[in-house]
């Protein structure tokens, strides 16, 4: 061999005995016919006694299933595995990821196979580091809106809670924040839209209040915009002078919220409800501060929405309330301490009876008579209503069939029964009205139902329910009109075949020419389209002529009566008529 060539060889013998990859060279049988000192330093501590004579035999242990794989029918040059990571679980150099080796095995020829063996531990640390990182952004960043999450949230609420405890003078808010009726707009919409429109919500967030800066600065107002879950936001504000201040941002978020949205084609609206803690109220931990936000915030959703309520005490205590008084409503359904009152309603001009509008009642093992005001909404809350509006229909359907079979037919006239806007939301009320009406044997054209004004013409899955339950052959009177959305000139919209006058109308027409012109004008319009009027909460004879005059149709209040049990109805009917004939 001349010189060179040897000098040549004695190099690359040199390089492959010093290259930091292990190198080894075996028969196919896995016996080691050549190995680099790489190799032997990463194999030794899988070969305990030290022997290096067979490799299948070494890796043994961490890759049993090599050797019959090298076995197979693998040509010449052919890769039988690459990059097997083996991890040699007792060596743990720093505690962390256990030292690992890469194997790659290749048939150079019909006899001879070449493993090349690497030290990957670090490569897996890094890999592993990176995947706690994302694990940590994913647990600290919203998927969809890229806002902090509440694990973030939480954190900057103990801090500020940290900083108030240690100065006195220091102030914050936390702002919790819920769309009002979102799960309507995700069920009319779909799901797709619903998350644009929480994208965009998200967006006007961040573009109202001023974004933390990321050194985190704390001399300036700076805060936090995260989203906790769905439609629930949360603004940490931190370094606030006044508590006015912390109102006037409150109120700009509010109005930023409450703007349209455009979702594809078309305007989407939708308000927003806010619970705000400041300071001197924050309970002492980040997570009863939200519960307390949250709280508010529900209270401002119960005061129409729309709008933020700070947060007090005061509210606890009426949650708490609010919150045994679920329990004993539960109980008031199974133990029949639930009853219906009946108030007539007469025709204006002629005073005789058009009918009797069913209002619940609880008698209460120890509070006495409670009023619906105080329990209606926690039964909508917490879906009691769906079997207390069951009963309450059952009950005034059946006693409107006593009635009518005890006087003559038409005496009762039509019984109207109180529908509340849950009882709208799913689509079994049309079932529940239709088995209603046939198990007590009522002709349908004796029930009317009341919805709430506020049961926004726009809604279509309302509007649908709607003219669902008007097929059934009954009739629909709008309630409370004039205190909600709809005004006399979307009247036309609604499905309806009367219109009740809210109370606060009828109790300012004797002192308010602004109220009686209101009237007279709901009066034109519904008879304009072919609905009757109801004038609710009639007290004086002076209120009853002037919505006579009016030509109002139909009056209902203390005036004739007030809400009646039902065997005291016979009674008053037989008065009334008496006195409607003396007249
Ligand atoms: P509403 O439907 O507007 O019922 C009329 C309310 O005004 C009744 O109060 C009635 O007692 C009261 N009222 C009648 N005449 C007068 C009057 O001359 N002066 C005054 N100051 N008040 C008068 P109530 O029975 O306490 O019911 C309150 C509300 O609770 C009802 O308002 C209705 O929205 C709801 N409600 C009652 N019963 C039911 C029910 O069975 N189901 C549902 N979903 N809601 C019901
Ligand atoms: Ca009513
Ligand atoms: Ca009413």
């Amino acid at each position: 061999m001349p010189d060179t060539t040897a000098t040549a060889y004695e190099a690359l013998v040199e390089f492959l005995y010093r290259a930091p990859i292990g190198l080894v060279q075996t028969t196919l049988d896995g016996a080691i016919t050549m190995i680099n000192p790489m190799s032997a330093q990463l194999l030794m501590p899988l070969a305990p006694d030290g022997d290096l004579l067979n490799l299948f035999d070494v890796l043994a242990a961490v890759a049993p299933q090599l050797r019959q794989i090298a076995s197979g029918p693998h040509a010449p040059g052919g890769v039988i595995c690459d990059g097997l990571r083996l991890p040699l679980a007792e060596a743990k150099p720093d505690g962390g990821t256990p030292l690992t080796l890469a194997l790659s095995l290749i048939k150079i020829d019909a006899n001879t196979l070449m493993a090349s063996v690497s030290d990957v531990t670090l490569a897996m640390n890094k890999e592993q580091q990176r995947m706690t990182r994302k694990l940590n952004d994913a647990t600290r960043t919203d998927g969809l809106t890229k806002m902090p999450t509440r694990a973030v949230v939480v954190e900057r609420i103990d801090a500020a809670l940290q900083r108030a405890h240690d100065d006195p003078d220091y102030q914050f808010a936390v702002l919790f924040i819920n769309a009002d009726r979102f799960n309507r707009i995700n069920v009319t919409l779909g799901q797709a839209n619903g998350d644009e429109l929480i994208l965009q919500m998200a967006g006007r967030l961040n573009g109202t209040v001023r974004q933390r800066d990321s050194v985190g600065t704390t001399s300036a107002p700076t805060s936090t915009a995260g989203r906790l879950s769905g439609d629930e936001f949360v603004v940490v504000l931190e370094g606030v002078r006044r508590v006015e201040d912390v109102e006037r941002i409150a109120q700009r978020l509010i109005d930023a919220l409450n703007k349209p949205y455009r979702i594809g084609e078309r305007a989407v609206h939708t308000s927003c409800s806010m619970g705000v803690v400041t300071r001197i109220h924050a309970a002492a931990t980040a997570d009863a501060v939200l519960q307390d936000a949250n709280l508010a915030m529900r209270e401002a959703k119960r005061n129409g929405g729309a709008r933020f309520c700070v947060f007090v005490q005061l509210m606890k205590e009426r949650a708490w309330r609010r919150g045994s008084l679920e329990t004993e409503l539960r109980l008031a359904l199974s133990e029949g301490q639930l009853f219906v009152v009946y108030q007539p309603i007469i025709w204006l001009k002629s005073g005789a009876i058009a009918g009797f509008e069913a209002l619940v009642r609880w008698r209460h093992p120890e509070r006495g008579i409670v009023s619906p005001i105080e329990f209606i909404d926690i039964a909508e809350e917490t879906g009691l209503i769906g079997a207390l509006g069951e009963f309450v229909l059952n009950t005034a359907c059946q006693q409107m069939v006593a009635w009518q079979r005890q006087f003559d037919s038409h005496a009762a006239a039509v019984i109207s029964v109180n529908l509340s806007r849950a009882q709208l939301a799913g689509p079994e009320i049309v079932e529940q009205v239709r088995s209603a009406l046939h198990a007590s044997g009522l002709a349908a054209q004796y029930l009317q139902l009341e919805v709430t004004e506020s049961l926004a013409a726009q809604d279509q899955l309302v509007q649908s329910r709607l003219h669902a339950l008007k097929t059934l052959g009954l009739s629909l009177a709008l309630d409370d009109f004039g205190t909600g959305y709809s005004s006399l000139s979307s009247l036309h919209q609604m499905p309806v075949d009367v219109v009740k006058i809210d109370r606060s109308f009828v109790s300012q027409s004797e002192s308010s020419a602004h109220h009686r012109v209101l009237i007279e004008a709901t009066v034109k319009v519904a008879c304009s389209l072919g609905m009757q009027t109801v004038a609710e909460g009639i007290e004086t004879e002076g209120q009853a002529d002037i919505l006579t005059a009016l030509n109002c149709d139909k009056g209902q209040g203390y005036l004739y009566a007030r809400p009646l049990p039902a065997d005291e109805v016979p009674g008053w009917l037989a008065n009334h008529r008496s006195g409607c004939l003396a007249h």
